[in-house]
Protein backbone atom coordinates (compact mmCIF):
# COMPACT_ATOMS: atom_id res chain seq x y z
CA UNK A 1 0.00 0.00 0.00
CA UNK A 2 1.04 3.57 -0.89
CA UNK A 3 1.44 5.85 2.28
CA UNK A 4 -1.38 8.20 2.19
CA UNK A 5 0.56 11.31 1.56
CA UNK A 6 2.04 9.51 -1.59
CA UNK A 7 -1.44 9.16 -2.73
CA UNK A 8 -2.50 12.44 -2.16
CA UNK A 9 -0.20 13.98 -3.88
CA UNK A 10 -0.13 11.36 -6.85
CA UNK A 11 -4.11 13.18 -7.04
CA UNK A 12 -2.91 16.40 -7.11
CA UNK A 13 -4.34 17.77 -3.65
CA UNK A 14 -2.74 20.96 -2.37
CA UNK A 15 -0.45 19.84 -0.15
CA UNK A 16 0.15 22.80 2.57
CA UNK A 17 1.90 22.31 5.44
CA UNK A 18 -0.53 21.38 7.59
CA UNK A 19 -2.29 19.15 5.23
CA UNK A 20 0.93 17.32 4.77
CA UNK A 21 1.79 17.04 8.33
CA UNK A 22 -1.56 15.38 9.27
CA UNK A 23 -1.33 12.82 6.20
CA UNK A 24 2.20 12.02 7.49
CA UNK A 25 0.71 11.25 10.94
CA UNK A 26 -1.60 9.00 9.49
CA UNK A 27 1.00 7.16 7.83
CA UNK A 28 2.00 3.29 8.42
CA UNK A 29 0.75 0.30 9.40
CA UNK A 30 -2.64 -0.31 11.92
CA UNK A 31 -2.79 3.50 12.03
CA UNK A 32 -6.44 4.13 13.60
CA UNK A 33 -6.28 7.53 15.29
CA UNK A 34 -9.00 9.73 17.15
CA UNK A 35 -9.50 12.82 15.62
CA UNK A 36 -7.40 14.38 18.53
CA UNK A 37 -5.03 11.96 18.93
CA UNK A 38 -3.99 12.93 15.10
CA UNK A 39 -4.55 16.51 16.31
CA UNK A 40 -2.03 15.88 19.44
CA UNK A 41 0.83 14.10 16.80
CA UNK A 42 0.44 17.09 14.24
CA UNK A 43 0.78 19.49 16.78
CA UNK A 44 3.97 18.02 18.21
CA UNK A 45 5.60 18.22 14.99
CA UNK A 46 3.75 21.51 13.68
CA UNK A 47 3.00 23.39 16.73
CA UNK A 48 0.50 26.12 14.86
CA UNK A 49 -1.52 23.58 13.39
CA UNK A 50 -5.45 24.15 14.69
CA UNK A 51 -7.52 21.89 15.56
CA UNK A 52 -10.02 22.89 12.79
CA UNK A 53 -7.81 22.06 10.03
CA UNK A 54 -7.51 18.72 11.38
CA UNK A 55 -11.11 18.08 11.93
CA UNK A 56 -11.32 19.82 8.25
CA UNK A 57 -8.87 17.50 6.61
CA UNK A 58 -9.96 14.47 8.31
CA UNK A 59 -13.23 15.28 6.86
CA UNK A 60 -12.30 15.79 3.42
CA UNK A 61 -10.28 12.73 3.29
CA UNK A 62 -12.69 10.36 4.05
CA UNK A 63 -15.27 12.49 1.85
CA UNK A 64 -12.36 11.38 -1.10
CA UNK A 65 -12.16 7.69 -0.30
CA UNK A 66 -8.75 8.06 1.04
CA UNK A 67 -9.48 7.68 4.78
CA UNK A 68 -11.88 5.67 6.69
CA UNK A 69 -13.76 6.77 9.64
CA UNK A 70 -15.23 4.18 11.57
CA UNK A 71 -16.79 3.98 15.16
CA UNK A 72 -15.89 0.79 17.19
CA UNK A 73 -17.33 -1.64 19.93
CA UNK A 74 -15.91 1.11 22.37
CA UNK A 75 -17.51 4.10 20.98
CA UNK A 76 -14.43 6.01 19.77
CA UNK A 77 -14.49 7.51 16.07
CA UNK A 78 -11.30 6.25 14.30
CA UNK A 79 -9.93 6.96 10.75
CA UNK A 80 -7.84 4.20 8.86
CA UNK A 81 -5.90 4.91 6.32
CA UNK A 82 -5.36 1.34 5.34
CA UNK A 83 -8.65 1.97 2.31
CA UNK A 84 -7.00 -0.31 0.04
CA UNK A 85 -6.64 -3.83 1.38
CA UNK A 86 -9.84 -5.47 2.91
CA UNK A 87 -9.15 -5.90 6.46
CA UNK A 88 -11.17 -6.75 10.05
CA UNK A 89 -10.03 -4.89 13.42
CA UNK A 90 -8.57 -6.94 16.35
CA UNK A 91 -9.47 -4.09 19.65
CA UNK A 92 -7.90 -4.24 22.64
CA UNK A 93 -10.28 -3.32 25.30
CA UNK A 94 -8.41 -2.29 27.67
CA UNK A 95 -5.96 0.38 25.59
CA UNK A 96 -7.62 0.70 22.66
CA UNK A 97 -4.87 -0.46 20.64
CA UNK A 98 -6.32 -1.51 17.53
CA UNK A 99 -4.68 -4.21 14.47
CA UNK A 100 -5.33 -4.41 11.04
CA UNK A 101 -5.97 -8.44 10.81
CA UNK A 102 -7.34 -10.15 7.56
CA UNK A 103 -9.85 -13.17 8.14
CA UNK A 104 -13.13 -14.66 6.25
CA UNK A 105 -16.34 -12.53 5.85
CA UNK A 106 -18.64 -13.91 8.26
CA UNK A 107 -21.26 -14.95 5.99
CA UNK A 108 -25.28 -14.03 6.21
CA UNK A 109 -27.71 -16.74 4.74
CA UNK A 110 -30.46 -15.06 2.09
CA UNK A 111 -33.21 -16.19 5.35
CA UNK A 112 -31.20 -13.75 7.81
CA UNK A 113 -31.18 -10.85 5.72
CA UNK A 114 -34.60 -9.74 5.83
CA UNK A 115 -34.68 -8.25 2.30
CA UNK A 116 -31.71 -6.17 3.48
CA UNK A 117 -29.19 -4.87 0.65
CA UNK A 118 -25.63 -5.35 2.06
CA UNK A 119 -23.40 -2.43 1.71
CA UNK A 120 -20.54 -4.36 4.00
CA UNK A 121 -18.96 -6.27 6.78
CA UNK A 122 -17.15 -4.82 9.51
CA UNK A 123 -15.73 -7.43 12.07
CA UNK A 124 -13.71 -6.42 15.42
CA UNK A 125 -12.89 -9.17 17.52
CA UNK A 126 -12.49 -7.52 20.92
CA UNK A 127 -9.67 -8.77 22.40
CA UNK A 128 -6.91 -7.88 24.89
CA UNK A 129 -3.26 -7.33 23.79
CA UNK A 130 -0.15 -8.67 25.80
CA UNK A 131 0.53 -5.84 27.44
CA UNK A 132 -2.88 -5.79 29.29
CA UNK A 133 -2.90 -8.88 30.23
CA UNK A 134 0.26 -8.89 31.24
CA UNK A 135 -0.27 -5.79 33.41
CA UNK A 136 -3.24 -7.30 35.63
CA UNK A 137 -1.73 -10.58 35.64
CA UNK A 138 -1.56 -11.86 39.77
CA UNK A 139 2.02 -11.59 40.49
CA UNK A 140 3.06 -15.20 41.09
ZN1 LIG B 1 -4.16 -3.31 25.53
ZN1 LIG C 1 -7.69 -0.81 9.91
Amino acid sequence: MEPLVVRLRNRGWRLTAQRRVIAEVMAGEHVHLAADEVFDRARAVLPEVSRATVYNTLNELVGMGELLEMTHADGRKRYDPNVEERHHHLLCVDCGRMLDVTADDPSLPDDQRHGFELLGIEVTFRARCPACVRATATPS
